[in-house]
């Protein structure tokens, strides 16, 4: 089957096409990066404006690039949520009126499951069961993962995700948004140990995690080398350096755990903050040690993309899962509510 896929759930138009049978054949992505980024952040309405500019352009560019044409198209899948309504209205809508023209079902997908699904389309793709740390913007997850749509979460962010806390420290330390990148890339000209950051919850049992204290360390300790005249390039690399340390520090304490609890040995990376080469390092050392494996997806499909919304929507058309014609998507939509497969 081949299934066209559509991702507007926030700043990205992802569109990819996805083969059950040849695997993933094209993908193009609009980043609105750009657009947002004199305003620091994501600003809904430019967004939801802006996917309708790029939507059908890109369906247009993945099916020119796959070499395919609009009547090849068995099923279509788009994000129904979680996210900004009015974008994931505009990949939805875009979606059903598509199926309904060109008479074949179509899936709303749940973003999370995308972003967790997406290291399948790599050459060594996992197998169930494993735990799935999910890192994004907007999540900060451990789950249990025993198949499609069998999904137990073992622990969540009480406050910041990671990728919020990577973006809002960035912010902080005057660097562009999205911050992650930003951090990552001036972490390596930091010097390590000079600030030493709190590994927050790490001390007492559990799965939860909270970031939003760990900012607030880093904006003081910045603050107080600003004001003993230290707050040059230098210092502002090592305090990158310190801050991505804590947070892979914490989530790979927290995935072991995870590992120990569990009993399991694969561990699934996924969301924008997997495509972080530190985080990478680390748990890939921690697992050695447990004698299991990390897999991940590669770094253009840790972010949002077209291809992991084609690939999870792909899945569960074939087990027969359609909408109706009624358009409905979802801004908050817990994973646990999915129908397995
Ligand atoms: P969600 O998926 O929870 O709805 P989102 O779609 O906005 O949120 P993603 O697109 O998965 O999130 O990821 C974007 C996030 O990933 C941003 O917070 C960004 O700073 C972070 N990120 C991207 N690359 C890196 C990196 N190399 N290191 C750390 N963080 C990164
Ligand atoms: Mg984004
Ligand atoms: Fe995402």
């Amino acid at each position: 089957m081949l299934v066209l896929g559509l991702e507007t759930s926030c700043d990205e138009t992802g569109v990819a096409l996805y083969d059950s049978e040849r695997g993933l054949l094209a993908d193009a992505l609009f980043s609105q990066i750009d657009l947002h980024r004199v305003f620091g952040g994501v600003v809904p309405e430019l967004a939801s404006r802006d996917h309708v500019k790029r939507t059908l352009p890109l369906i247009k560019q993945v099916l020119a690039d796959a070499g395919h044409e609009a009547k090849d198209i068995g099923g279509i899948a788009y994000t129904a949520g979680p996210g900004l309504v009015g974008a994931l209205l505009v990949g939805a809508s875009c979606a059903q009126a598509l199926a309904f023209a060109w008479d074949v079902p179509s899936i709303g997908v749940h973003h999370m499951e995308g972003h967790l699904l997406a290291p399948m389309l790599e050459e060594h793709p996992p197998k169930f069961p494993f735990v799935a740390l999910l890192v994004s913007g907007g999540h900060t997850q451990l789950v249990r993962v025993d198949g499609i749509g069998r999904y137990q979460l073992l622990g969540e962010s009480i406050d910041d995700a990671a990728g919020e806390a990577f973006d809002k420290t960035a912010k902080m330390l005057g660097l562009n948004y999205p911050g992650g990148p930003e951090i990552a890339r001036l972490a390596e000209q930091g010097v390590a140990k000079r600030f030493k950051l709190p590994r927050p919850m790490t001390d007492r049992p559990g799965l939860e995690f909270s970031f939003s204290g760990l900012k607030t360390s880093t904006l003081n300790a910045w603050q107080k080398s600003v004001a003993q005249g230290d707050g040059g390039e230098q210092t502002k690399a090592d305090l990158a350096h310190a801050f991505q340390a804590a947070v892979v520090d914490t989530l790979t304490i927290k995935c072991r755990r995870a590992l120990e609890q569990t009993g399991l040995n694969s561990l699934v990376i996924a969301g924008g903050v997997s495509a972080n080469q530190a985080l990478r390092v680390s748990l890939e050392s921690m697992l050695k040690k447990l004698g299991g494996k990390v897999f991940y997806a590669r770094p253009r499909f840790c972010t949002d993309n077209g291809a992991m919304i084609a690939y999870a929507g792909c899945q569960r058309l074939l087990a027969g899962q359609r909408e109706g014609l009624e358009i409905n998507v979802r801004a908050r939509w817990p994973m646990t509510e999915l129908v397995p497969l």
